[in-house]
Protein backbone atom coordinates (compact mmCIF):
# COMPACT_ATOMS: atom_id res chain seq x y z
CA UNK A 1 0.00 0.00 0.00
CA UNK A 2 2.70 2.30 0.23
CA UNK A 3 1.64 3.90 3.48
CA UNK A 4 4.43 5.60 6.01
CA UNK A 5 7.30 5.43 3.62
CA UNK A 6 9.64 8.13 4.31
CA UNK A 7 9.00 9.34 1.00
CA UNK A 8 5.86 9.75 0.93
CA UNK A 9 5.95 12.10 4.26
CA UNK A 10 9.02 14.27 3.61
CA UNK A 11 7.08 14.85 0.27
CA UNK A 12 3.44 15.76 2.43
CA UNK A 13 5.90 17.68 4.78
CA UNK A 14 7.36 19.76 1.91
CA UNK A 15 4.01 20.49 0.13
CA UNK A 16 2.13 22.01 2.92
CA UNK A 17 3.95 22.93 6.04
CA UNK A 18 1.06 25.32 7.30
CA UNK A 19 -1.88 22.08 6.90
CA UNK A 20 0.52 20.54 9.77
CA UNK A 21 0.66 23.51 12.25
CA UNK A 22 -2.74 23.37 12.10
CA UNK A 23 -3.92 20.48 12.66
CA UNK A 24 -1.44 20.56 15.67
CA UNK A 25 -3.54 23.52 16.63
CA UNK A 26 -6.50 21.95 15.99
CA UNK A 27 -8.04 25.19 13.64
CA UNK A 28 -9.80 24.00 10.44
CA UNK A 29 -7.45 24.48 7.47
CA UNK A 30 -10.60 25.67 5.21
CA UNK A 31 -13.65 26.94 5.86
CA UNK A 32 -16.42 26.44 3.28
CA UNK A 33 -18.75 29.09 3.34
CA UNK A 34 -21.94 29.32 1.38
CA UNK A 35 -22.73 32.94 1.23
CA UNK A 36 -25.81 33.19 -0.79
CA UNK A 37 -28.99 30.60 -1.28
CA UNK A 38 -29.50 32.32 -4.58
CA UNK A 39 -28.26 30.09 -8.16
CA UNK A 40 -28.92 31.29 -11.93
CA UNK A 41 -29.71 27.48 -12.30
CA UNK A 42 -31.97 24.84 -10.98
CA UNK A 43 -29.78 21.90 -11.95
CA UNK A 44 -31.15 18.43 -11.95
CA UNK A 45 -28.40 16.82 -9.30
CA UNK A 46 -28.11 19.88 -7.22
CA UNK A 47 -26.94 19.18 -3.29
CA UNK A 48 -27.18 21.78 -1.96
CA UNK A 49 -31.43 22.59 -2.87
CA UNK A 50 -31.89 19.06 -1.43
CA UNK A 51 -30.05 19.88 1.63
CA UNK A 52 -31.78 23.28 2.00
CA UNK A 53 -35.19 21.89 1.84
CA UNK A 54 -34.33 19.48 4.36
CA UNK A 55 -33.86 22.15 6.20
CA UNK A 56 -37.08 24.04 5.81
CA UNK A 57 -35.02 27.35 6.12
CA UNK A 58 -36.57 30.40 6.07
CA UNK A 59 -33.76 32.02 3.80
CA UNK A 60 -31.83 34.11 6.18
CA UNK A 61 -28.89 35.30 4.35
CA UNK A 62 -25.81 37.03 6.43
CA UNK A 63 -24.81 41.07 4.98
CA UNK A 64 -21.26 41.90 4.05
CA UNK A 65 -20.47 42.91 7.38
CA UNK A 66 -21.91 39.71 9.06
CA UNK A 67 -19.97 37.64 6.54
CA UNK A 68 -16.66 40.07 6.79
CA UNK A 69 -17.18 39.73 11.13
CA UNK A 70 -16.94 35.72 10.75
CA UNK A 71 -14.18 35.57 8.15
CA UNK A 72 -11.56 37.82 10.49
CA UNK A 73 -12.92 35.31 13.17
CA UNK A 74 -11.49 32.48 11.21
CA UNK A 75 -8.26 34.22 9.80
CA UNK A 76 -7.60 35.26 13.53
CA UNK A 77 -8.09 31.67 15.12
CA UNK A 78 -5.39 30.37 11.79
CA UNK A 79 -7.82 29.51 8.99
CA UNK A 80 -5.56 29.80 5.27
CA UNK A 81 -8.26 29.15 2.98
CA UNK A 82 -11.59 30.13 2.37
CA UNK A 83 -13.52 27.96 0.08
CA UNK A 84 -16.96 30.22 -1.62
CA UNK A 85 -19.53 28.46 -2.54
CA UNK A 86 -23.53 28.97 -2.85
CA UNK A 87 -26.09 29.21 -4.79
CA UNK A 88 -24.31 30.85 -7.45
CA UNK A 89 -20.88 33.23 -4.98
CA UNK A 90 -20.38 35.17 -8.19
CA UNK A 91 -23.81 36.74 -7.23
CA UNK A 92 -22.09 38.37 -4.04
CA UNK A 93 -18.81 39.46 -5.96
CA UNK A 94 -18.47 42.15 -3.22
CA UNK A 95 -18.18 39.59 -0.50
CA UNK A 96 -15.54 37.54 -3.00
CA UNK A 97 -13.44 40.60 -2.93
CA UNK A 98 -13.46 41.04 1.03
CA UNK A 99 -12.81 37.25 1.11
CA UNK A 100 -9.51 38.22 -0.50
CA UNK A 101 -8.02 40.71 1.73
CA UNK A 102 -8.70 38.78 4.56
CA UNK A 103 -7.36 35.20 3.42
CA UNK A 104 -3.94 33.80 2.07
CA UNK A 105 -6.10 31.66 -0.67
CA UNK A 106 -9.44 31.80 -1.64
CA UNK A 107 -11.59 29.45 -3.98
CA UNK A 108 -14.73 30.28 -6.25
CA UNK A 109 -17.18 27.13 -7.18
CA UNK A 110 -19.05 28.42 -9.72
CA UNK A 111 -21.02 27.24 -11.98
CA UNK A 112 -19.52 29.58 -14.60
CA UNK A 113 -22.82 30.68 -16.30
CA UNK A 114 -21.62 34.57 -15.53
CA UNK A 115 -18.20 35.97 -16.51
CA UNK A 116 -16.28 35.19 -14.00
CA UNK A 117 -14.91 38.52 -11.43
CA UNK A 118 -11.98 39.62 -12.06
CA UNK A 119 -10.37 41.96 -9.09
CA UNK A 120 -8.51 44.90 -10.15
CA UNK A 121 -5.04 45.59 -8.24
CA UNK A 122 -5.71 42.54 -5.71
CA UNK A 123 -4.72 39.06 -6.00
CA UNK A 124 -7.13 36.87 -7.87
CA UNK A 125 -9.42 34.33 -6.48
CA UNK A 126 -8.88 30.53 -7.80
CA UNK A 127 -11.77 29.65 -9.38
CA UNK A 128 -13.82 25.80 -9.92
CA UNK A 129 -16.09 25.88 -12.41
CA UNK A 130 -18.20 22.79 -13.25
CA UNK A 131 -18.76 20.92 -16.11
CA UNK A 132 -21.07 18.07 -16.69
CA UNK A 133 -20.18 16.90 -19.84
CA UNK A 134 -20.57 17.30 -23.92
CA UNK A 135 -22.84 20.32 -24.82
CA UNK A 136 -26.41 17.92 -24.94
CA UNK A 137 -25.51 16.38 -21.77
CA UNK A 138 -24.29 19.35 -19.63
CA UNK A 139 -27.56 21.53 -20.73
CA UNK A 140 -29.15 18.50 -19.95
CA UNK A 141 -28.16 18.08 -16.21
CA UNK A 142 -28.37 21.83 -15.74
CA UNK A 143 -31.50 22.39 -17.46
CA UNK A 144 -30.53 25.29 -19.06
CA UNK A 145 -28.41 26.42 -22.53
CA UNK A 146 -25.52 27.18 -20.81
CA UNK A 147 -22.26 25.34 -22.02
CA UNK A 148 -21.05 28.01 -24.63
CA UNK A 149 -20.81 30.49 -21.06
CA UNK A 150 -19.39 27.74 -19.53
CA UNK A 151 -16.30 27.22 -22.41
CA UNK A 152 -16.19 30.75 -22.57
CA UNK A 153 -14.86 31.75 -18.89
CA UNK A 154 -12.64 28.13 -19.05
CA UNK A 155 -10.63 29.75 -21.81
CA UNK A 156 -10.54 32.88 -20.52
CA UNK A 157 -9.36 32.25 -16.78
CA UNK A 158 -8.07 28.82 -16.79
CA UNK A 159 -9.76 27.48 -13.79
CA UNK A 160 -9.48 23.96 -12.24
CA UNK A 161 -13.00 22.24 -13.72
CA UNK A 162 -14.99 19.87 -11.61
CA UNK A 163 -17.41 17.40 -12.91
CA UNK A 164 -19.87 15.38 -10.73
CA UNK A 165 -19.99 12.57 -12.45
CA UNK A 166 -23.33 10.00 -12.24
CA UNK A 167 -25.44 7.86 -13.88
CA UNK A 168 -26.23 11.14 -16.57
CA UNK A 169 -22.90 11.17 -17.32
CA UNK A 170 -20.60 8.86 -16.54
CA UNK A 171 -20.58 7.57 -20.16
CA UNK A 172 -19.07 11.10 -21.28
CA UNK A 173 -15.69 10.82 -18.72
CA UNK A 174 -13.51 10.77 -21.29
CA UNK A 175 -14.90 13.81 -23.24
CA UNK A 176 -15.02 15.90 -20.04
CA UNK A 177 -11.31 15.24 -20.12
CA UNK A 178 -10.69 16.38 -23.35
CA UNK A 179 -13.05 19.48 -23.46
CA UNK A 180 -11.69 20.61 -20.18
CA UNK A 181 -8.01 19.80 -21.59
CA UNK A 182 -8.08 21.22 -24.82
CA UNK A 183 -10.06 24.51 -23.52
CA UNK A 184 -7.03 25.66 -21.05
CA UNK A 185 -8.63 24.22 -17.80
CA UNK A 186 -5.78 24.33 -15.20
CA UNK A 187 -7.14 21.04 -14.08
CA UNK A 188 -9.64 18.46 -13.85
CA UNK A 189 -11.42 17.38 -10.50
CA UNK A 190 -13.82 14.31 -10.33
CA UNK A 191 -16.44 13.96 -7.33
CA UNK A 192 -18.21 10.98 -7.47
CA UNK A 193 -21.94 11.85 -6.94
CA UNK A 194 -23.06 11.91 -3.77
CA UNK A 195 -26.91 11.37 -2.49
CA UNK A 196 -28.75 9.82 -0.25
CA UNK A 197 -29.40 5.68 -0.38
CA UNK A 198 -31.71 5.02 -3.38
CA UNK A 199 -30.89 8.31 -5.23
CA UNK A 200 -31.37 7.14 -9.33
CA UNK A 201 -27.61 9.36 -9.92
CA UNK A 202 -25.55 7.46 -7.85
CA UNK A 203 -23.45 5.61 -9.58
CA UNK A 204 -23.29 1.53 -8.37
CA UNK A 205 -22.52 -1.98 -10.14
CA UNK A 206 -21.73 -2.06 -13.98
CA UNK A 207 -22.17 1.65 -14.23
CA UNK A 208 -19.49 2.57 -11.50
CA UNK A 209 -16.95 -0.08 -13.08
CA UNK A 210 -17.21 1.58 -15.90
CA UNK A 211 -16.67 4.58 -14.71
CA UNK A 212 -13.73 3.60 -12.65
CA UNK A 213 -12.30 2.22 -16.19
CA UNK A 214 -12.62 5.74 -17.41
CA UNK A 215 -10.84 7.87 -14.72
CA UNK A 216 -8.04 5.28 -14.89
CA UNK A 217 -8.02 5.59 -18.34
CA UNK A 218 -7.94 9.62 -18.32
CA UNK A 219 -5.42 9.86 -15.52
CA UNK A 220 -3.14 7.59 -17.29
CA UNK A 221 -3.44 9.85 -20.36
CA UNK A 222 -3.57 13.25 -18.88
CA UNK A 223 -1.32 12.96 -16.10
CA UNK A 224 -1.52 15.28 -12.91
CA UNK A 225 -3.80 17.41 -15.17
CA UNK A 226 -6.70 15.01 -13.37
CA UNK A 227 -6.69 15.43 -9.73
CA UNK A 228 -7.47 11.89 -8.58
CA UNK A 229 -5.11 9.65 -7.87
CA UNK A 230 -4.99 5.55 -7.42
CA UNK A 231 -4.93 5.79 -3.63
CA UNK A 232 -8.64 8.01 -3.94
CA UNK A 233 -10.27 5.97 -6.62
CA UNK A 234 -9.37 3.27 -3.70
CA UNK A 235 -10.38 5.06 -0.94
CA UNK A 236 -13.78 6.07 -2.76
CA UNK A 237 -14.81 2.64 -3.43
CA UNK A 238 -13.86 1.23 0.13
CA UNK A 239 -15.14 4.61 2.23
CA UNK A 240 -12.45 3.94 4.95
CA UNK A 241 -12.21 8.01 4.77
CA UNK A 242 -15.54 8.47 5.96
CA UNK A 243 -15.30 7.64 9.82
CA UNK A 244 -12.22 9.97 10.12
CA UNK A 245 -13.88 12.30 7.45
CA UNK A 246 -12.23 16.23 8.18
CA UNK A 247 -15.83 17.55 7.78
CA UNK A 248 -16.55 15.15 11.35
CA UNK A 249 -13.23 15.97 13.01
CA UNK A 250 -13.65 19.60 12.11
CA UNK A 251 -10.15 20.47 9.99
CA UNK A 252 -12.93 21.67 8.10
CA UNK A 253 -15.76 23.58 8.35
CA UNK A 254 -19.29 24.59 6.43
CA UNK A 255 -21.65 27.27 7.05
CA UNK A 256 -24.74 28.03 5.42
CA UNK A 257 -25.52 31.21 3.90
CA UNK A 258 -27.36 32.61 7.07
CA UNK A 259 -24.27 31.46 9.18
CA UNK A 260 -25.62 28.35 11.09
CA UNK A 261 -22.92 25.41 10.56
CA UNK A 262 -23.95 22.11 8.82
CA UNK A 263 -22.66 19.01 8.82
CA UNK A 264 -20.13 19.18 5.10
CA UNK A 265 -19.95 20.73 2.26
CA UNK A 266 -22.57 17.75 0.54
CA UNK A 267 -25.13 19.10 3.09
CA UNK A 268 -26.41 18.49 6.29
CA UNK A 269 -26.77 14.75 7.16
CA UNK A 270 -25.33 11.69 7.93
CA UNK A 271 -27.06 9.79 5.57
CA UNK A 272 -24.79 11.36 2.71
CA UNK A 273 -21.94 9.60 3.99
CA UNK A 274 -22.97 6.03 2.83
CA UNK A 275 -22.28 7.29 -0.79
CA UNK A 276 -20.00 10.46 -0.27
CA UNK A 277 -18.19 10.81 -3.51
CA UNK A 278 -16.94 14.05 -1.97
CA UNK A 279 -13.61 14.78 -3.55
CA UNK A 280 -12.18 16.94 -0.07
CA UNK A 281 -12.58 14.16 2.06
CA UNK A 282 -11.16 11.89 0.02
CA UNK A 283 -8.22 13.79 -1.27
CA UNK A 284 -7.54 14.84 2.68
CA UNK A 285 -7.15 11.11 3.89
CA UNK A 286 -5.04 9.82 0.64
CA UNK A 287 -2.67 12.98 2.13
CA UNK A 288 -2.81 13.28 5.93
CA UNK A 289 -3.47 9.34 6.92
CA UNK A 290 -1.85 7.52 4.46
CA UNK A 291 0.48 10.37 3.06
CA UNK A 292 0.10 9.14 -0.47
CA UNK A 293 2.69 10.32 -2.83
CA UNK A 294 0.55 10.01 -6.15
CA UNK A 295 -2.02 12.28 -4.66
CA UNK A 296 0.81 14.64 -2.98
CA UNK A 297 1.96 15.17 -6.26
CA UNK A 298 -1.27 16.20 -7.67
CA UNK A 299 -2.19 18.09 -4.96
CA UNK A 300 0.90 20.25 -5.23
CA UNK A 301 0.55 20.63 -8.72
CA UNK A 302 -3.29 21.79 -8.75
CA UNK A 303 -3.51 23.56 -5.30
CA UNK A 304 -1.42 26.93 -4.70
CA UNK A 305 -1.16 26.11 -1.00
CA UNK A 306 -0.27 28.85 1.29
CA UNK A 307 2.83 28.90 3.71
S1 LIG B 1 -25.34 25.73 -10.07
FE1 LIG B 1 -24.85 24.62 -8.19
S2 LIG B 1 -26.08 25.60 -6.57
FE2 LIG B 1 -26.94 26.24 -8.55
S3 LIG B 1 -28.58 24.78 -8.94
FE3 LIG B 1 -26.75 24.02 -9.97
S4 LIG B 1 -25.75 22.62 -8.53
FE4 LIG B 1 -27.25 23.88 -7.38
S1 LIG C 1 -21.08 13.14 3.31
FE1 LIG C 1 -18.90 12.94 2.86
S2 LIG C 1 -18.06 14.98 3.20
FE2 LIG C 1 -20.04 14.88 4.25
S3 LIG C 1 -19.53 14.25 6.37
FE3 LIG C 1 -20.06 12.41 5.19
S4 LIG C 1 -18.07 11.64 4.51
FE4 LIG C 1 -17.78 13.76 5.09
Amino acid sequence: MGLFKVKNIISFISMAPSFLKSILRKVPFYVNYDLTWQCNLKCKHCYFFSSTTELNSKRKELSNEEWIKIFKYHKKLGTKIAILTGGEPTLRTDLIKEAIKIFSSVQVVSNGVMKLPRFKGQKQPKYWVSLDGTKETHDKIRCAKVFDKVLKNIREFHPVVTSAIMTLNYKEIEDIAKIAHDNGASGLVFQLYTGYPHDPLILKGEMLREAIKSILKVMSKYGNFIFYSKKMLELYLSKEFVPHCVFKVGQIKSFYPDGRQKFCVMGNSPLLCENCGCVVPIAAYALFRNFDSGTVDKARKLFNFPK
